[in-house]
């Protein structure tokens, strides 16, 4: 949506007061409305799974870059890949000539969209051989892998951004900016809730091999956690986002567990609890035992909320000022083109969506599971 419609959309909500700039966190390519008729950005996508077919929707919708080839273990996958994507079969590699990537001048970029752990060192690889990278949230499955890759990245000369959709999505940034800019007042109090119920409970034989590659997110050194790394990471951003802070201390628990056979390695659910120096609390919730999908922010003058929240959407939600429902977009794309343009542009990636930041939430989900480990309150400073 152009700046111009969401601002009419705004006022036509009653909220005009407060809609007449852009969120304080993002870039201002959204207000761009010409079309863009220059050189697209080749992208890789390393890592053939679910969510790298969302992202292969979004590349074709993209306005700044394309997708150039692919990275897969899987040579009946890099088939049928390359054949839907007419993608030249030199732009095709698996994990183990990978490295070859530098010698291509076809390709600009890898998105890394492999399990956790993988993030690490398909990121330095891909900046050792010279390309930009976006890896997929959560960086990496530990603050040390994240500071590894910053350090290879800025080594090798390239960029580094994490897939944070949620920055290029109208609905997030219209909470965002009624956050931060107090346009109901300070937020006092904010819940972020995400969770999937990932298996059925009547059913008996519900077990799962954490062995098996597809169950990748049940494995610890896999996924580095559970819910909270996979999607409570999305509640962490939302806190701050919202409230435009970073939290200075953290509680949390673990629970409630309904399967613990399957929960071995990583947490079936988890609840936390963030302060803010501006005073504010925020409690979060993320689980695989139940489906939740929600945020809600208590401000002095008011309060917003979206459910769904912070999922995939179509976002929706109120004010204390009206409905909030602004038309999705397709938020890879947007997400993609926004990347896309830093790169095209020679300009830094902002701090919002680059490394620093996977690092800022690697920390605090660290904290978290310390908080739940020990039942005390772990500073973050
Ligand atoms: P997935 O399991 O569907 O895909 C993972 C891919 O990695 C598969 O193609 C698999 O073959 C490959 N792979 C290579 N080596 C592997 C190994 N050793 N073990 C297991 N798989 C291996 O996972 P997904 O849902 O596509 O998630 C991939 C990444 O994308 C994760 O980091 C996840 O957090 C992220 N993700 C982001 C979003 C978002 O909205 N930004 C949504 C979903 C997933």
């Amino acid at each position: 949506m152009s700046a111009l419609t969401r601002r009419g959309f705004l006022e036509k909500l009653g909220a005009g007061s407060v809609a007449a700039s852009l969120p304080l966190l993002l870039p201002s390519v959204h207000a761009a409305t010409a079309p863009y008729n220059g050189p697209k950005l080749n992208v890789a996508l390393c890592g053939l799974g679910n969510y790298a077919r969302m992202l292969a929707e979004g590349l074709q919708a993209s306005q700044y870059c394309r997708l150039a080839g692919v990275v897969t273990g899987h040579a009946d996958k890099a088939a049928a890949w390359q054949q839907q994507y007419q993608l030249p079969p030199q732009n095709i590699y698996n994990y183990n000539n990978f490295d070859g990537i530098a010698h291509n001048p076809n390709i600009d970029v890898v998105y890394i969209v492999l399990p956790n752990f993988l993030h690490k060192p398909f990121t330095i690889r891909a900046a050792q051989a010279g390309k930009h990278v976006i890896t997929e949230k959560p960086m990496a499955t530990t603050a040390a892998d994240c500071e590894a890759m910053i350090a290879a990245c800025n080594k090798a000369g390239v960029q580094l951004a994490v897939g944070y959709r949620m920055h290029f999505e109208p609905t997030q940034q219209e909470i965002m900016r009624l956050g931060q800019q107090k346009a109901f007042g300070p937020v006092r109090y904010l819940e972020a809730g995400l969770g999937y119920k990932t298996y059925n409970l009547a059913d008996a034989n519900d077990m799962v091999d954490i062995n098996d590659d597809t169950q990748w997110r049940l494995h610890k050194t896999k996924a580095g956690g559970g819910p909270l790394m996979d999607l409570g990471v999305y509640c962490v951003q939302a806190a701050r986002y919202v409230l435009g802070e970073e939290p200075v201390a953290v509680t949390a628990q673990f629970g409630p567990v309904h399967h613990a056979q399957r929960f071995t390695q990583v947490e079936e659910s988890i609840t936390w609890q963030m302060q803010f120096p501006g005073g504010a609390a925020a409690n979060c919730t993320s689980s695989y035992g139940f489906n939740i999908d929600k945020l809600y922010a208590s401000a002095d003058d008011g309060y917003f909320e979206l459910s769904p929240a912070l999922s995939h959407g179509p976002f929706t939600g109120k004010t204390s000022a009206g409905i909030l429902n602004i038309p999705p977009i397709n938020q890879q794309a947007s997400q993609l083109d926004a990347m896309a343009q830093y790169i095209i542009n020679k300009q830094p990636m902002p701090a919002h969506i680059n490394g620093s930041e996977g690092l800022r939430d690697i920390r605090i989900i660290e904290a978290i599971y310390k908080a739940a480990q020990t039942g005390g309150v772990v500073k973050l400073v």
